[in-house]
């Protein structure tokens, strides 16, 4: 995303350096922040016991559960047309989805460097 034309950068010297807290500089700056590097567990989800209820995608407080327009069958035969996936670039490991599934169908596993 481009830095709106207002952005004035701080200025070079001393602690002026360090970047601007608690301020929006521009719009979806946040998008920047990786914060997947945080976590120390990972959300998986099972594709087989998830119901597509989308309490994960409603909960998660970084909106790192992507809601995906693509279809899934069950080894059972139950066709879903939506696929829920985590975006580990911005999961922070907070383990909510997890908790807020209603079939467990999130484990939090070691997170693997
Ligand atoms: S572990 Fe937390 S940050 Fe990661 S997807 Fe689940 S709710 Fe979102
Ligand atoms: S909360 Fe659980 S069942 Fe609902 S969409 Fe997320 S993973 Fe699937």
């Amino acid at each position: 995303m481009a830095k709106s034309s207002r952005y004035v950068p701080p200025p070079s010297t001393g602690w002026r350096k360090l970047p601007i807290g608690a301020v929006i500089p521009w719009p979806g700056n946040s998008e920047e922040y990786k914060t997947g590097s945080w976590r120390t567990l990972r959300p998986v989800i099972d594709q087989e016991r998830c119901i597509r209820c989308a309490i994960c995608w409603m909960y998660c407080p970084d909106a790192a559960i992507i809601e995906l327009k693509q279809e899934y069958t069950t080894k059972a035969g139950r066709k879903y047309d939506k696929t829920y996936v985590v975006n580990y670039d911005y999961c922070k490991g907070c383990g909510i989805c997890a908790n807020e599934c209603p079939v467990k169908a999130i484990k939090m596993e070691p997170e693997v460097k």
